[in-house]
């Protein structure tokens, strides 16, 4: 862990994260995370005793890709968001129950390949487990740094700020554009996202191949997984 602070550069100002943070965030994703379930339908959800943060964002998009970083582990999360693959929810566990917490991964959205790539395929379950999920702290809404947020991202956004579940974006592939675009991109998406109640105003770009933005996204994680918990 020590390495990836040295090797990749760490933005704490921007986030206002301290030592403490960054050691939480090491800490809460040190171990060995694993698959817990899958939930096909409401009523195969986990008791509601412990945070949940869930993952979306359109197929491909590098949805598997960041959450294997995220937890490094590289076969834990599996590119599996096929056309007419049955919608379920992913539940990720941590090591140790003291974590108290649940990394969700939810069904990618909006086929990149398909004409109707603009027709949202969440169905009543998804919707339902966002309007009603009392623990659920926090969605991650994926976005491709290359492409910004597309008309079905909004469609999303519109369906959690309905929801009123906070939702924070975090830029995918942010090795595949110049560093001159990025913070462009950065910048145009917190302008998006100040008119959105429910979005939390900053991004964090990452780069699942090159490891950047995981040291700043973990701490970010356990200071909701610590907050939450505080307030259960
Ligand atoms: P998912 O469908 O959202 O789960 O997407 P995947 O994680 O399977 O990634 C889709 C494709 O994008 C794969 O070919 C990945 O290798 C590639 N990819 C994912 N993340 C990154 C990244 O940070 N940088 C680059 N260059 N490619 C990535």
């Amino acid at each position: 862990m020590g390495t990836q602070r040295e090797l990749v550069p760490v933005d704490t100002e921007r986030f206002g994260l301290g030592d403490d943070d960054l050691d939480a965030g090491h800490r809460l994703f040190a171990g060995a995370w694993t698959f817990d379930r899958a939930v096909p339908a409401l009523e195969h959800l986990p008791p509601a005793d412990r945070v949940e943060i869930a993952i979306a964002g359109r197929s491909n998009v590098g949805k598997s890709s960041l959450i294997n970083a995220l937890v490094n582990h590289h076969g834990l999360a599996r590119a599996s968001n096929t056309p007419g693959r049955t919608q379920e929810l992913i539940f990720f566990k941590p090591p140790y129950d003291q974590l108290r917490c649940y990394l969700v991964d939810m069904p990618g959205y909006g086929y990149a390949e398909a004409p109707k790539a603009k027709v949202l395929a969440w169905t009543e379950l998804i919707k339902a487990y966002l309007r009603g999920r009392t623990t659920l702290a926090r969605v991650l809404l994926l976005i491709d740094a290359r492409h910004g947020l597309k008309a079905i991202d909004r469609e999303i956004m519109k369906l959690l700020d309905e929801a009123a579940v906070t939702y924070q974006v975090v830029l995918t592939k942010a090795d595949k554009i110049s560093a001159l675009a990025l913070p462009k991109v950065v910048a145009a998406t917190e302008a998006a996202l100040s008119k959105h109640a429910a979005a939390f105003p900053l991004v964090v770009a990452t780069s699942s191949e090159k490891g950047t933005g995981f040291v700043e996204l973990r701490a970010l994680l356990a200071r909701i997984v610590a907050e939450h918990t505080r307030n259960t």
